[in-house]
């Protein structure tokens, strides 16, 4: 099987048992149908969808000036990619399909990437605007009564901490400083 047509859709593409295996630009489409394609909200999906197709035209149409001119020779590969990278964000089921075509060592890797994206960090720096109400679990001061920012753990299925805890900045702060003067044990 040759090049693909570069202005041939995807789904034409795998129907007619074109394979992922040797395509260029591969990781970029697996970036796409393993994260955005699954972690982003429909709204997201839409919109991002929106721009790769609107870069897409401008590689074809040669108006990308943001496209170094190193990469001009790939030029057809670059638009077929983002084309791609649009179709696989407008149907979930193209998402699956390219799940299931890419190597094996591929998909194995942007499969971690997609598990470590799902785990959220469980540090975090919540302040009463954005982060609800908080008690430090130090000294007990409360992002409600005016606390300044505060260090909150979430709570993970990973740390199996029932609730967030919180600590207040100047705690954490002092708790540094301690840290940071205690001696260090070999
Ligand atoms: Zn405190």
């Amino acid at each position: 099987m040759g090049e693909p047509n570069p202005l041939g859709s995807l789904a034409t593409f795998l129907d007619a048992g074109g394979g992922l295996t040797s395509l260029d630009r591969v990781d970029q489409l697996a970036q796409v149908a393993f994260v955005e394609a699954i972690l982003a909200t429909p709204a997201a999906r839409a919109e991002q969808a929106r721009e790769y197709l609107e870069l897409s035209i401008e590689v074809e149409s040669g108006t990308a000036d943001w496209l170094p001119a190193k990469h001009a020779g790939e030029r057809d590969a670059i638009a077929r990619c983002l084309r791609w990278q649009s179709e696989i964000l407008s149907d979930d089921r193209l998402g699956a399909r390219v799940r299931d075509a890419l190597p094996p060592e591929c998909a194995q890797r942007w499969r971690r990437e997609l598990e470590s994206l799902r785990h959220a960090y469980p540090l975090d720096v919540g302040d009463p605007a954005t982060a609800g109400s908080w008690q430090c679990q130090n000294c007990g001061a409360t992002a409600d009564a005016g606390a300044a920012e505060g260090l909150i753990v979430r709570a993970t299925a990973e740390n199996e901490l029932e609730v967030d805890l919180a600590f207040c900045a100047p705690c954490v702060s002092i708790a540094h400083a301690v840290l940071q003067g205690a001696p260090t044990t070999p």
